[in-house]
């Protein structure tokens, strides 16, 4: 396209949402200019130095899955894919209520053999919980999204005949790291579509990913070279402040830098409160596509980073029935680095009561978790600590939240909303923010040709 013909569009926020759109868009010859209010780019997925060690932190470890189709395609696109850890053994460790280390291990074979040993050889599933595993199977092949969408996960596999040891032991942490939420409170039409994906997709859909180096490496960084490389404009630590709606067209949005940028399209990848801040106050009153944008709630997710002098855990990650923490992952054996000091993450999902808690009260709990885990590691010496807390980390995927995802066509003409918590059928997840982008974009392509 003649650069005078070229269509553009302007991009509010910068985490996977917004960087997807603008690498999606410049494939279809868009002109872009992408604003972030922060200095670094990735959103919600970011590194930021310690300032007392100098280490690259993550705000939060990520897992993703070998599901996570457009996820994987965008890391091709900005070739940062080679960063990207695929364990050789695809394998959870789960450390039970006894404290017994169970696996599930999905062994390298066709579908649907490769998911049923992985439950089979399962610890915690009792020989009736195996059987029922039929039902599960029976309920994720008939899964019509909106049965199950008002029944929690705990409800469902009551209902799937699962055992109380199964729950706890299994499906609790499962639920958790999916989805962000207790069983009690989240959706089960979330935790059957991570199941079908995950588990009932391609071979390859099944495999835990894991980002090697830091966020920054995978997502901000390379997205951010590859745009400007492309002639794009990016600018930084500017918000976007309002919207100016004419005859149901977005004119121009107003920047807190003082620029008023026009261009033909507008693409929020803002957060669900940063949308409703820069939408005239009028429409989100009277325009039920905002109003419902207001209802939605969020889960939070606390992450401490631990350093020690000595290495006490024999995994890559583990997960936890027992313990307040869910997670523990070795960013030394996941980053290849040599220790000491080595370098422990805890992860508590869903941590609503300890928001208001402390830093240095969370990090003795996680201690004693970590070392009521693997006691040999009360021998180590803590040499330093971290604790993150992120009280907006996902959308609550409770059994409301479905009525107030909105989907990408907004009701102004050239206005798209993208955003893992926009309406994908996903949980918000990176891949939802992905798929968010595509949708969008396909909006836009299809609207201009
Ligand atoms: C601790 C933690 C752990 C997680 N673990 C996982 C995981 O294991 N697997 C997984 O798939 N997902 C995980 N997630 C979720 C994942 O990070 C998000 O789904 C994804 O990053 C959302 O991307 P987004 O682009 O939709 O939103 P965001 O990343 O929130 O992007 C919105 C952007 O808009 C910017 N912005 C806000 N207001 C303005 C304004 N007025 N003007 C300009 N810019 C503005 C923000 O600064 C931000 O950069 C986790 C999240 C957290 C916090």
């Amino acid at each position: 396209m003649e650069s005078s013909e070229r269509k553009s569009v302007c991009i509010i926020g910068g985490g996977i949402a917004g960087l997807a759109s603008a690498v999606f868009l410049d494939a279809y010859g868009y002109k872009i200019t992408l604003i972030e209010r922060k200095p670094v780019l990735g959103g919600r997925t970011f590194s930021f130095k310690d300032k007392i060690t100098g280490f690259e932190i993550d705000n939060g470890q990520h897992l993703l899955m070998g599901a996570y189709h457009e996820t994987l395609r965008l890391l091709d696109m900005i070739g940062s894919r080679s960063q990207i850890l695929i364990p050789a053994k695809n394998r959870v460790p789960l450390i039970n209520q006894m404290g017994e280390m169970d696996y599930f291990h999905i062994p390298q074979l066709p579908q649907p053999f490769n998911v049923l040993i992985a439950f089979l050889r399962l610890n915690c599933f009792s020989w009736k919980d195996k059987l029922n595993l039929f039902k599960i199977k029976k309920a994720l092949k008939n899964h019509n999204p909106q049965k199950f969408l008002k029944s929690t996960v705990k409800q469902w596999l009551i209902l799937m005949d699962q055992s109380e040891d199964a729950i706890i032991n299994f499906w609790t942490p499962l639920t958790l790291a999916t989805l962000n939420e207790s069983v009690d409170v989240a959706s089960a039409h979330h935790l059957l579509t991570v199941l079908q994906k995950g588990l009932l997709g391609g071979a390859f859909d099944s495999q835990f990913l894991i980002p090697k180096k830091s966020l920054n490496a995978l997502i901000g960084n390379p997205a951010q070279t590859y745009l400007e490389m492309r002639g794009h404009k990016i600018i930084k630590s500017t918000s976007a402040l309002h919207l100016h709606v004419l005859d149901n067209i977005v004119r121009e949005l107003e920047c807190s830098n003082g620029e008023k940028i026009k261009t033909d399209y507008f693409v929020s990848a803002l957060p669900p409160r940063g949308l409703l801040k820069i939408i005239p106050k009028g429409f989100v009153d009277s325009l039920t596509y905002f109003s419902g944008i207001k209802k939605l709630k969020f889960s939070p997710i606390i992450s401490v980073n631990l350093w020690f002098d000595q290495n006490f855990i024999p995994e890559l990650f583990v997960g936890a029935s027992s313990t307040k923490t869910h997670w523990f992952f070795n960013k030394n054996r996941i980053s290849d680095i040599q220790g000491p000091p080595y370098h422990y993450v805890g992860v508590l999902s869903a941590a609503y009561d300890l928001l208001e808690t402390p830093g240095h009260v969370i990090k003795e709990m996680v201690l004693n978790d970590l070392y009521k885990l693997f006691p040999e590691g009360k021998k180590a010496k803590l040499l330093h600590s971290l604790v993150g807390k992120e009280r907006e980390a996902t959308i609550c995927h409770s059994t409301e939240t479905e009525t107030y995802r909105p989907f990408q066509q907004s009701p102004f003409e050239n206005f798209f909303v993208t955003g893992d918590w926009t309406q994908t059928y996903l949980p918000a997840t990176i891949e939802s923010a992905a798929l968010s982008a595509k949708i969008a974009c396909g909006h836009i392509v299809s609207s201009f040709s």
